[in-house]
């Protein structure tokens, strides 16, 4: 049955995963109207994803929901790796980022409890998650998005909305009606993931990995004593059959002493590496699972998806508010699509050697790896560079179009970086531009576009690669977007971006 009912929104997310829940959080936060709807009944239910890194806990600092998730989740002291039944190299995770993030370990909160706590901030700001709500269709005319929409009631409903955030997952709706192919394989091999109770030297809180000639067991600590989620492989499996808990092999469970009690969870999954070839299609954007997936090795998926919301977010809003041309946006996929296909490109590569059955793989696997990895973890170089990477820390957009001017070490692009003995990140809670000085005296500096924050000068700032002096203008996702020296160029830096002259 058709309404007849027209809606106006400016922005309209499809999907309320953590990827839509994080766009609609930040849009609302900065003042943004936005109608995020889901087709389901109600939030997941099952754990998924379970660890988020530290960038994300950066960006949820700034939304002022960090402390609420740090205190809900758990942290872990190492990661362990085994080899043939044998402890070969401890990783000490929990501390791997001190002084590089505020939260320098891998957080344990589970995506279900995450999209729980989403739910309940946007609540608060008024913002409903409208369930059982479906994108049937959509055009775009004149640059405006015009919806179908099936309602709770069954109802069809035409929704007008400046932009589309398809926020629709892996089988994306959104990204199908533009025409967007979604490139890449899938795996032959079957995975399982299965949360359970038990017992064992391996259910200790802390993560361990072990890898033989054929297989491989993750274990991943939950919060509560004695729960854990495994990962592992299960290998020529009869594909008609429903696979259940029972059909794992138990070799390796047993030879790591882990006695499962009960099994709280069990599903199998395909592992897919593709990534679609555009992010947008005018006001059209893709984000998380929507644009990419690739194998759970690192846990990136959903801290990528919330990455891509928060890069996104901001923009809208500045297009919104009128203070940037929407040329701004096509800086979002510029961004955001780079990291998306090193990011499929490594984790592939890392998935293919974990789980490939090749005699060479095997060899590197149980030979080589146990040897080099504690020799090489002893440098610090090697801790910060694994900690960056997997925390998505080091994520820079150097390339952007938006990226202007470089001092030292530090460029334009680069996440700005943390300074403890200041903590210049408390200030990204405003969520909007600032200016940054890091200087000996205080320099007589105003600007009347944005705020200027003036830090004294020390060591540690030199450490972090920042000149003394310099004038840092940083976007409001903590990125830096120029480098300059005086307020001039400044104020051409956001005639730039506002006039769509860059
Ligand atoms: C078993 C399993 C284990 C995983 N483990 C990890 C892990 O350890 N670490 C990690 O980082 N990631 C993991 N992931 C991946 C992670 O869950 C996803 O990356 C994450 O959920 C992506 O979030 P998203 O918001 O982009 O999409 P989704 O969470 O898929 O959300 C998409 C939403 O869109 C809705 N939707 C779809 N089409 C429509 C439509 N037409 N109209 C309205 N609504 C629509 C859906 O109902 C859904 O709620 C795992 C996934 C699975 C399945």
């Amino acid at each position: 049955m058709s309404l007849g009912k027209t809606t106006h929104f400016p922005v309209l997310i499809v999907g309320a995963g953590p990827t839509g829940l994080v766009l609609a959080l930040w849009l609302t936060k900065i003042g943004i109207k936005v109608r995020l709807i889901d087709k389901t009944s109600g939030p997941g239910t099952t754990s998924r994803a379970i660890v988020v890194h530290a960038r994300t806990l950066e960006f949820y600092r700034q939304l002022g929901i960090a402390d609420e998730v740090v205190a809900q989740g758990f942290n872990f002291p190492n990661a362990n790796l085994w080899v043939n039944h044998r402890l070969k190299a401890q990783i000490p995770i929990g501390i791997l980022g001190q002084g590089i993030s505020p939260y320098p370990y891998v957080l344990v909160f589970p995506q279900d409890q995450q999209e729980e706590l989403l739910i309940k901030h946007l609540k608060k700001l008024g913002v409903e998650v409208e369930r059982e709500t479906e994108l049937l269709s959509f055009q775009i005319n004149d640059q405006k998005i015009e919806a179908k929409i099936r309602n709770a009631n069954g109802e069809i409903e035409d929704c007008q909305a400046e932009y589309l955030a398809g926020c629709d997952g892996a089988h994306s709706l959104v990204r199908e009606k533009i025409g967007m192919k979604f490139e890449g394989a899938t795996y032959a091999d079957l995975y399982y993931v299965a949360d359970v109770v038990g017992s064992g030297p391996a259910l200790n809180g802390e993560l361990h990995a072990s890898l033989d000639q054929a297989e491989f067991l993750a274990i991943f600590p939950m919060k509560d004593k004695g729960h854990a989620r495994l990962i592992g492989v299960l290998r020529d499996m009869d594909k008609k059959k429903t696979i259940e808990w029972k059909d794992v092999n138990p070799r390796l469970l047993k030879e790591m002493d882990i006695e499962v009690k009960d099994v709280r969870w069990f599903s199998t999954y395909h592992v897919h590496h593709r990534v679609a070839p555009h992010f947008q299609k005018g006001p059209v954007f893709l984000l998380g699972d929507a644009g990419h997936i690739h194998s759970p090795v690192g846990g990136q998926g959903m801290n990528t998806g919330i990455g891509d919301a928060v890069n996104l977010a901001w923009k809208l809003g500045e297009v919104l508010k009128g203070k940037a041309s929407p040329k701004i946006l096509e800086s979002y996929e510029v961004e955001r699509i780079a990291f998306a296909r090193r990011l499929v490109r490594t984790t592939d590569q890392a998935f293919q050697f974990i789980s490939s059955r090749g005699a060479w793989a095997r060899f590197v696997r149980t030979q080589i790896t146990p040897r080099i990895l504690p020799l090489i973890m002893r440098f610090r170089f090697v801790k910060k560079f694994l900690f960056r990477t997997i925390s998505q820390t080091g994520i820079t957009y150097r390339h952007s179009p938006i990226s202007q001017g470089r001092a030292c070490r530090i460029e334009s692009g680069d996440r700005l970086p943390w300074i403890k003995s200041v903590d210049n990140f408390a200030a990204l809670r405003t969520l909007s531009w600032q200016i940054h000085i890091y200087e000996t005296e205080k320099k007589n500096f105003e600007s009347s576009e944005i705020p200027v924050l003036q830090y004294q000068w020390n060591d540690e700032m030199d450490k972090k690669g920042l000149l003394k002096g310099k004038i840092y203008l940083i976007r409001p996702d903590g990125y830096i977007g120029l480098i300059a020296n005086e307020h001039n160029e400044i104020k051409n830096y956001l005639k730039r971006i506002e006039k769509k002259n860059y």
